[in-house]
């Protein structure tokens, strides 16, 4: 039914997710339609329960919703095979955590070049990876294992390595939630600039208010519902 509008991005309709522990069953997400458009920055927000992280994970297809359908550039990709779901993870969208999810056995430079190996493009992807590392400004800290570097930096190394394979959309679940003032600010602008500069489609979860100035949107959940 999204098929038509030119410019949308990422969409759902109508999506339920339950959890199951044992007997209990949580509801996280309870009928979520939501249209993102190319080149917009949602911020997320909701207290902490309401379903961010869910709702995040099932538009980035790192999970499926038990009921509704996600729509990515107009193609229905809620019931593609995993191979398929993997593949488009890959090639079109990018993660960022709270955690930074580092390698912490690999050096800046490897942990940025990974996803790239992983599609089989080895040749450029040194350079790509570098290229990247300085625009985060973290080329003189290439070869840095991630013990070695502060939290600010672990999430720009994250950022970079989230940018290898030139993604079309970037989902972050709290990226600042770990970060002093500053180092939080930094993540931002970079966001801002992929956003702006590039028209990279960017969700993004957050705790802290002051920081949807940088969002073209704000979005509420509460209670697996939008608000
Ligand atoms: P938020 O990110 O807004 O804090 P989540 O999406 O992580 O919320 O969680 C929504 C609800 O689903 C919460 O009640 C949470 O306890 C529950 N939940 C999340 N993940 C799981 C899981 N893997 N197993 C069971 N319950 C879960
Ligand atoms: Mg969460």
């Amino acid at each position: 039914m999204y098929q038509d509008t030119n410019n949308l991005h990422i969409a759902t309709e109508n999506i339920t997710k339950s959890y199951r522990s044992g007997d209990a069953k949580t509801v996280a997400l309870k009928n979520v339609s939501l249209r993102i458009a190319q080149g917009e920055f949602i911020m997320i927000t909701g207290r902490n329960g309401s379903g961010k992280s869910t709702l995040l994970h099932q538009l980035g297809l790192l999970d499926s919703p038990d009921t509704g359908e996600i729509y990515i550039n107009g193609r229905e990709v809620t019931r593609l095979s995993e191979k398929k779901r993997m593949d488009m993870r890959l090639r079109q969208l990018g993660y960022i955590f709270q955690e930074y999810a580092l390698v912490a056995e690999l050096s800046a430079l490897e942990n940025v070049m990974l996803p790239a190996m992983m599609i089989g493009t080895s040749k450029d992807a040194r350079d790509k990876a570098l290229t990247l590392l300085a625009k985060v400004g973290l080329r003189d800290k290439a070869r840095r294992l991630p013990t070695q570097l502060s939290g600010g930096e672990q999430q720009k190394v994250a950022i970079a390595r989230a940018l290898i394979n030139a993604p079309r959309i970037l989902f972050a679940d709290e990226p600042t939630a770990n970060l002093d003032t500053i180092a939080s600010k930094d993540v931002l602008r970079i966001f801002k600039s992929l956003n702006e500069q590039e028209h990279i489609t960017i969700a993004m979860i957050t705790h802290e208010p002051e920081e949807l100035e940088y969002a073209t949107r704000h979005i509420k959940l509460s209670d697996g519902k939008l608000v």
